[in-house]
Order: structure tokens, then sequence, then C-alpha cells
């Protein structure tokens, strides 16, 4: 059905009509973008009504909006990267106000997930026998942990722990 509905949609809304003529230096290559593949994911009447699934979807944030020559456009990237692949947008024809198109990268989140705490598993557990054992301060504990063949966290990490 709706296959490549391949549309030329201007992401650089910021400046980059850079053609200036450093002599000499080269410009650093200029971060291709990549051309993202959207497929369509649903209409609303309204724009408060888009906005509302985005914000229940819980995944994006507001990035910005641009205009191309007959639409209007909000960006949303992951909440968690920026640069996350997956990204999504409401766009609307400003000719026809009555129609707002949800749409999504067919990318999947390829972000990397920061972990809650830096502190490994095996870590974790000589900390919790420490601390099952009556070892409650931190500098006690990290000095116990150093005898032990683990990896050491940090105070902070220790702290959050
Ligand atoms: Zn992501």
């Amino acid at each position: 059905m709706a296959g490549k509905n391949s549309q030329t949609l201007n992401f650089d809304s910021e400046s980059s009509g850079d053609e200036s003529n450093n002599s000499g230096i080269e410009t650093q290559p200029a971060k291709r973008r990549r051309i993202l593949d959207w497929h369509y994911v649903k209409s609303y009447c309204t724009k408060q009504e888009a906005e509302e699934f985005i914000k229940s979807d819980n995944q994006w944030v507001y990035k910005g909006r641009y205009h191309t020559s007959d639409a209007e456009v909000l960006n949303y990237v992951c909440r968690s990267v920026d640069s996350c692949s997956s990204k999504c947008h409401v766009m609307w024809l400003l000719l026809d106000n009555t129609s707002v198109i949800l749409e999504k990268t067919t990318d999947k989140h390829d972000h990397v997930s920061i972990p809650k705490t830096g502190i490994e598993a095996a870590t974790k557990s000589e900390i919790k026998k420490l601390l099952n054992s009556g070892v409650t301060q931190p500098k006690l504990i990290l000095r116990s942990l150093m005898g032990l063949d683990v990896k050491v966290p940090t105070k902070t990490q220790l702290t959050t722990f």
C-alpha cells in the first residue's frame, strides 16, 4: 500500500547555505544527513491531537519546526538520544489545514541505552554481601572491594547504589 511516498523535506532548517570559499583550508566533511525513510502512522484532524499522541507515546522530544514549500513540520527526536535513528514528525499542508499527518522513521531505536548505575553485577553482589555483613561505610566497602577480584566502583557510583 503506502510504499515510498518520497517527500523532499528540507531538514536543513538552520544555516547550511555555507558556501564560503575558505581558501586552502578544507572544511571538515559536512555530516551527511541520512535520508530518512518515513512511514505514515496516522492522521489527525488537529495538530493538538497529534501532539497528544506524541506525548502519550512517551518516546519523543520536540526538536523544532520547519517549513517546506507547502507544508509545516514539527520535528521530534528520540528522548534518550538525539542522534538515534528513530524520529517522528507531525506535518500538515499549509493550504489544507484540516489534515495532520504523523509519520515515523522506519529505523528502529538504535541509541545506546545508558545503564542506571555503572556498577557491574559481580561488584553489586559483593557490595550486597558486605552490606549484609554489616559493612555500610562507603570507605570500608571500597577498601574491601579492592581486595576482591571485581571492578571497584567510584564513590559516586557507590552512593547511588
Ligand atoms: Zn532511540
